[in-house]
């Protein structure tokens, strides 16, 4: 399901075609959005969407000039803004220029672009690897490439709108399954296996919501019993679980070749814009001459490709960065259950809910943790369910304990103003 069917439309001779046909203003679903953001203004909650922030976002951030900790972005390792990336960086502009000016395809090709997809795939422990030009645009091409009518593609139900556009776009039939249910993906399997050519079942790495980790030993287990594909999204899990922090394989110790799709982002953990998928060398040759997004599209400009590449450098001579990303991950954890918050099925990854299950409530806390100091955004109705509307905290290898201990008491007190019964079990010493 997913795509609409196109409808013949038809407007009897004589009869003017109606505005919103060709006027952008009125269309309905700009006329519905405009709604949104009054009711938003009319909250007195104010608009809590585009935020500026005035300089580099890390474990600190200015907004309005205001200095403040900050836990909305997913610079997880400190990438962003580093010294010895920011150098790096502008090597390769001085060298390269700003832009490739052309697919690499055909004319732009550059060292800096072998060096970083050599380096990811050793990394990864992979035949190779290939970079995108965009996370999202990555997920898209590729799985819009890869499959087709007569495929099926089996992913779970939280997948990120990447994963569910790329399946959209393939053809495919689609089919999501409970949220790390792998039992009902094989169940599904077993059922359909033999109504389709190639199969494909899709995860995250750490899912971006919720901050939990799918069972991969199980995953690839129905995969190879099914003859399916298995695609791993490490957008959040690379660069941030595993011992070295190569992700989800590392973490469960699986062999590479388990998962036939890895794909990520350099948006997160390796400071840059983009994304790469990493596989067998036929995958990767077959992409890097078919896949539209990749084809069709300019590579990755010269500052990203240096960016990416530092970070990778640095993250494996300084390992500690990952060490110190799980030790602050699990502080905030920890504190907050002892506190009696409701963190969800968050586990051992840098991403931690703050679940209040109503959209009103969040984006009051979201503001008064923000008078106080502190930026985290707040994640409410039609994003999640109003059951699922929280604060969604990202935790970085820079947040330090001093921070995190102060950002839990602060929301002890502004959560008890709200309403204490957000604090579920607090402990009998609290
Ligand atoms: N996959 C997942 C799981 C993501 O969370 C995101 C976005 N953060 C993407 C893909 C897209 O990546 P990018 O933002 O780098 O385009």
């Amino acid at each position: 399901g997913g795509v609409e069917q196109e409808r013949r439309v038809i407007i009897p001779a004589g009869q003017e075609i109606p505005e919103d046909f060709y006027n952008i203003e009125k269309f309905p679903e700009y006329v519905a959005l405009q709604e949104r953001l009054r009711v938003l203004e009319a909250s007195g909650l104010g608009n809590p969407f585009f935020t500026v922030h005035e300089g580099i976002t890390n474990d600190r951030t200015v907004i309005g000039g205001r200095e403040m900790i900050n836990f909305s972005s997913y610079n997880y390792l400190g990438m962003s803004g580093d010294p010895v990336v920011i150098r790096a960086v502008q090597e390769a502009v001085e060298r390269y220029g700003t832009s490739v000016s052309a697919s690499r395809l055909v004319s732009g090709e550059k060292v800096i672009h072998r060096e970083l997809e050599e380096e990811l795939a050793r990394f990864l422990g992979t035949e190779a690897a290939v970079v995108f030009v965009g996370g999202h645009a990555t997920n898209e091409t590729v799985i819009g490439h890869l499959f087709k009518p007569g495929d099926l593609i089996l992913h779970d139900e939280l997948s990120h709108n990447s994963i569910l556009q790329g399946a959209i776009l393939s053809g495919a039939r689609r089919r999501p399954f409970p949220h790390n249910d792998w039992r009902t993906a094989d169940r599904l399997l077993s059922l359909f296996r033999r109504e389709y050519r190639r199969v494909l079942i899709v995860i995250e790495g750490v899912y971006s919501m919720d901050g939990d980790i799918p069972d991969l030993p199980h995953f690839i287990e129905v995969k190879k019993r099914h003859k399916a594909l298995l695609m791993v999204d490490e957008a959040h899990s690379m660069g941030t679980i595993g011992e070295t922090g190569r992700g989800i394989g590392e973490y469960f110790g699986v062999p590479r070749d388990g998962v036939d799709i890895w794909m990520g982002t350099l948006s997160k953990s390796f400071g840059s814009c983009g994304g790469y998928i990493a596989g067998k060398k036929a995958l990767v040759e077959y992409l890097k001459y078919t896949a539209p997004g990749f084809v069709f599209s300019v590579g990755l400009s010269p500052p990203n490709a240096a960016a990416a590449l530092a970070s990778l450098r640095l993250l494996q001579k300084e390992p500690e960065r990952v060490r110190r990303l799980r030790e602050r991950a699990a502080l905030f954890l920890g504190l907050a259950r002892e506190r009696g918050f409701d963190t969800g099925a968050s586990r051992d990854s840098p991403v931690v809910p703050i679940i209040l299950g109503h959209s009103l409530h969040s984006m009051q806390l979201s503001q008064a943790l923000f008078r106080r100091g502190i930026n985290v955004q707040p994640i409410v109705y039609p994003a999640v369910p109003e059951s699922a509307a929280r604060l969604r905290f990202f935790l970085t290898s820079r947040h330090t304990e001093e921070q995190i201990r102060y950002t839990i008491d602060v929301m002890t007190e502004e959560i008890d103003r709200i309403d204490p019964r957000y604090r579920l079990s607090r402990p009998a010493s609290a």
